[in-house]
């Protein structure tokens, strides 16, 4: 059960309600989602032969407003996973006070095993049988894991077919020349370096000396890593799916490694001095290859889980050495590991507040689209900061009041936001 998301979140939930007084038959609309749909995905492949994909979308909650979350193409996406997505999500939409309710949904499949031409048809295929129930004022999708922009164009593109309106906020997560906002592909990075760099201030620490080893080096790690180092952090360690660099001095050329990575796809090897990347400057560097869950266990202040759920296990928690975990992906420790690291007063900044940035810029893409208007970079920035600074704040203030965990404290803020509206 530890393993089971869902069951993770109604655990989470019925933690954090013990320290508030709430209505029973609120609890109980938080306790399942509105609505859950599945769908059935047929396509023909590239050699002519049909395979059958499975389809979710979960609608949690719209007491905010509209259901907001991702899309995610995974071979392990289930009902229960996105069940409990969608539940993060009204809990995230509400912690960082944006007007949303929660959803999620996603494809099971392996996308790097589609070629791109199969990969459209795919989405497209998906993209129909999603359209009677989403839209921009009804539920609005975006980009998760291996789902981008151009994913998202091809369901914009279904949506109008099959709706006749063509809605340009009926997802977010756009290229900018579709109507995406700037700001967007940076935010769940750049909102989680100013979660943790908020975090500091509050409790009188400084980023300067820290190491950080963060697991998963896609959008949110990558950018993650970039913008730590700018407020002083030095990054000892990265990880992907097929394995990760150590180098406890300090990995300096972070483009260096995100570039290497992109020409060999993985980091493995991406000893980079100057614009050489090779595994022959490993011994030069100091440095050695770990495997992808090793970077979880590095001796280092801050240990950043940016890849998938159930990465901090009854398993491996004995074993991570960090005093702060900033939750970049969604749901990445499991309860047991999560009682065993406040048992030893490691501080856990929770997914709901720590990645709460890239909603937040969804819901300024929303806005944008709905408004008419266009927010430049450095505007989209300086309204991100706000909201993850109030909404860390928040946070703290209530762990300070309830004196509870930032997890059950972020719990309580998002509850007592989703009560009011629910008066
Ligand atoms: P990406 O698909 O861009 O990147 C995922 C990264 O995780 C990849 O580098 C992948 O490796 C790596 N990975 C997968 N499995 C492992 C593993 N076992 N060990 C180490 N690394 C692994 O996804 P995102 O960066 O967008 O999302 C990452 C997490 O953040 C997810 O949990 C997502 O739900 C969450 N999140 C994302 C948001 C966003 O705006 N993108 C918003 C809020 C949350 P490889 O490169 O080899 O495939």
């Amino acid at each position: 059960m530890q393993h089971n998301p869902w069951e993770r979140a109604k655990n989470q939930l019925h933690n954090a309600a013990e320290h508030i007084s709430l209505d029973p038959l609120f609890l109980a609309k938080l306790g399942a989602p509105d609505r859950t749909v599945g769908v059935s995905v047929p396509m023909r492949m590239d050699d002519g032969s049909v395979r059958v994909f499975e389809g979710f979308r979960v609608q949690h909650n719209n007491l905010r407003g509209p259901y907001k979350g991702g899309l995610r193409y995974h071979p392990k996406v289930d009902m229960d996973e996105v069940r409990a997505l969608a539940f993060w999500m009204t809990m995230k939409n509400a912690v960082v006070d944006v007007p949303f309710g929660g959803g999620k949904g996603g494809v099971a499949v392996d996308p790097k095993k589609l070629s791109a031409s199969e990969l459209e048809r795919l989405t497209r295929e998906f993209a129909r049988k999603l359209a009677p129930v989403i839209g921009p004022s009804l539920d609005v999708p975006a980009p998760d894991v291996n789902t981008n922009g151009t994913i998202m164009h091809w369901i914009r593109e279904e949506y109008a077919r099959v709706s006749g309106a063509d809605a340009q906020a009926v997802i977010t997560g756009k290229a900018i020349k579709d109507g995406g906002s700037e700001g967007r592909t940076e935010a769940t990075g750049l909102g989680g370096s100013y979660a943790l760099a908020e975090y500091l201030r509050l409790t009188g620490q400084h980023p300067q000396g820290m190491t950080v080893a963060i697991q998963g080096f896609g959008n949110v790690g990558s950018y993650l890593a970039g913008y730590l180092q700018e407020l002083g952090f030095t990054i000892v360690a990265l990880s992907d799916s097929k394995g990760g660099i150590y180098i406890p001095g300090g990995i300096r050329d972070l483009k260096a490694v995100a570039a290497c990575k992109e020409r060999s796809g993985k980091i493995a090897g991406c000893y980079c001095v100057g614009s050489v990347c090779d595994v022959t400057n490993m011994e030069q560097l100091g440095g050695r290859d770990i495997s992808p869950d090793e970077a979880l266990t590095l001796p280092v202040d801050v240990v950043v889980p940016s890849a998938l759920e159930n990465a901090i296990t009854s398993d491996n928690v004995a074993d991570v050495k960090a005093r702060i975990v900033l939750e970049m992906a969604n749901g990445p420790t499991t309860i047991e590991a999560d009682r065993v690291l406040a048992e030893r007063g490691v501080v856990v900044i929770p997914d709901i507040l720590a990645n709460a940035g890239g909603v937040a810029v969804s819901y300024f893409e929303w806005y944008q689209n709905m408004h008419g208007e266009t927010w430049t970079k450095p505007d989209v920035f300086a309204k991100l900061k706000e909201k993850m600074d109030a909404a860390t704040g928040a946070v703290y203030q209530a762990s300070l009041q309830h004196q509870v965990s930032l997890r059950d404290a972020a719990y309580i803020t998002a509850l007592q936001r989703l009560a009011s509206s629910a008066a």
